[in-house]
């Protein structure tokens, strides 16, 4: 059975988002680079971790279910209904938990001088 599983992001303002573990392995570079940019502040990942969905979920496997992260806030989003109604939505505000498996991704300076 092949791999299966869901990667996991957290930008450097605390947005959090997933992508299909499999279509970002193989993902050319430009394709890489647009899952790892947040699509509400543009910003590059700052955090990463995998989900391991191959076999399913099992309680005593932390791998198989979503990293421990914390909700310490909340943005103002400003949004316009079908009607064109003006009002505001939240957007969660995560952090890492620093128990779980979160790996700090490096920034785009730091790759830069690895070249
Ligand atoms: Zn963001």
């Amino acid at each position: 059975m092949s791999y299966e599983g869901t990667e996991e992001f957290i930008c450097d303002l605390g947005h959090y988002w997933t992508a299909d573990a499999l279509t970002f392995m193989y993902a050319d570079g430009e394709e890489k680079e647009r899952t790892m940019t947040c699509s509400h502040c543009k910003g590059r990942a700052k955090w990463w971790s995998s989900i391991d969905e191959t076999n399913g979920f099992y309680e005593n496997e932390p791998r198989t279910f979503e990293a421990k992260k914390t909700l310490v806030g909340f943005y103002d989003v400003p949004l316009v209904d079908h009607r064109g109604n003006h009002y505001v939505g939240l957007l969660n505000k995560w952090e890492p938990d620093p128990t779980a498996r979160w790996e700090l991704l490096p920034t785009d300076e730091e790759e830069a001088n690895d070249a």
